[in-house]
């Protein structure tokens, strides 16, 4: 076991601030990584605030962080992918039982044994995981993934989850050419979604509530932009399209977006609000429409996401920050304000 430094919340509603955790020393199957960059998701600030209590109740204290890229400081004696020196990426998952249905399918996120980054038990120290807000972590090395070697690393960070987050339900749905797709909510995943549907050849629209995002939204690879809260841009629009992500952080009409998805067609939430959503059932069926949801995606399609992003030069667009100014942060993703992602630059828990 060693010490690392990280950011903690001691709290829902403490601020994030300087801590020291406890790290295994790594085993024979293990990498231990020094993380260089983590980017912020939403998901953090859920997590950190308790947000998520009636699903996945946070333990505190609680070092967040799924967005990981590093330096690979350590491999035990059976690791053959990665050796000191490399580069290593780490998302929402750190371990799965690897025998069960879902992970001989490649859908380690919903095996039943399976560890998340942080707050899942950590069956090595007691306690529970702890994430990439830290100074290094230690991870199975199946779980460790390569960046194609041309990305940017603060904004390869942000494809750990909000990337592969995005990319998998596309994938799933056929977003391509000749599809009409849909995005709500430009931040961090609705950005990453954008580029996808645009990398994949659909014609792609933006819903926002932000006015001021419209330009960079179509630099990003939109085709047309919507401001949702114009009743009548949004009916334009009604019955046309084959797919919509949903990757709002917070409580929003669905009813609104189902209408305008086209017979057969299908809106996908990733977004994860803290409370249920009032669904017409009437607007799914009329039009055998579907509303569906997505977690994350597998490490086989989070390196497949990661290799399609080096070939199409794919990264996320990063704001980075020091940790010293998480909680600020924090206070502009409720703000909608995150051009698109923070990333931190780690380097800089050095100074605590
Ligand atoms: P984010 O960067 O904060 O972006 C959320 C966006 O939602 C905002 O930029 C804003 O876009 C829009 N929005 C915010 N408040 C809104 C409101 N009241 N009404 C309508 N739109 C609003 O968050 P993120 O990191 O992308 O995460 C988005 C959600 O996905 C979070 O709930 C997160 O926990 C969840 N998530 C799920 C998974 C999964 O596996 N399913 C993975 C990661 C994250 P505009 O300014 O364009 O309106
Ligand atoms: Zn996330």
């Amino acid at each position: 076991m060693y010490k690392t430094k990280a950011y903690s919340a001691a709290s829902a509603t403490s601020a994030l601030a300087g801590a020291t955790i406890s790290r295994r020393d790594p085993t024979e199957h293990d990498v231990q990584i020094e993380i260089l960059f983590c980017g912020i998701c939403h998901s953090d600030l859920h997590q950190a605030r308790n947000e998520w209590q009636s699903v996945m109740p946070t333990a505190y204290p609680c070092v967040v962080g799924h967005e990981i890229v590093g330096r690979v400081t350590k491999v035990g004696a059976a690791v053959t992918g990665f050796k000191p020196g490399d580069i290593g990426a780490v998302g929402c998952l750190v371990d799965s039982d690897h025998v069960c249905p879902e992970c001989q399918s490649g859908f380690e996120q919903f095996c039943p044994g399976g560890v998340f980054t942080y707050n899942s038990p950590d069956k090595h120290l007691g306690g529970v995981t702890y994430g990439g807000y830290s100074g290094s972590i230690v991870v199975d090395h199946r779980f460790v993934l390569h960046v194609p070697s041309s990305l940017d690393l603060a904004g390869a960070a942000p494809l750990l989850c909000a990337g592969i987050t995005t990319y998998s339900p596309m994938r799933r749905w056929g977003v391509g050419k000749g599809k009409k797709a849909g995005v709500v909510g430009l931040g961090g995943l609705g950005h990453m979604g954008v580029k996808f549907a645009h990398a994949f050849g659909a014609h792609v629209v933006v819903f926002t509530t932000s006015p001021g995002k419209k330009e960079d939204a179509l630099r990003l690879g939109a085709d047309e932009v919507v401001i949702s809260r114009n009743a009548d841009e949004m009916r334009k629009h009604a019955g046309s399209f084959d797919f919509i992500l949903d990757a709002v952080s917070a409580d929003h009409d669905l009813n609104a977006y189902i209408q305008l998805l086209r017979r057969g067609g299908n809106m996908t939430l990733v977004g994860a609000p803290e409370r249920p959503f009032p669904i017409a059932g009437f607007g799914l069926l009329f039009g055998n429409r579907s509303l569906s949801g997505s977690l994350i995606g597998g490490i086989r399609e989070t390196q497949e996401m990661l290799d399609f992003c080096g070939a199409h030069n794919i990264t996320s667009d990063v704001e980075v920050i020091p940790i010293q100014k998480v909680n600020e942060a924090y206070e502009r993703l409720l703000k909608s304000d995150v051009k698109y992602r923070f990333s931190i630059d780690m380097a800089s828990l050095k100074a605590e």
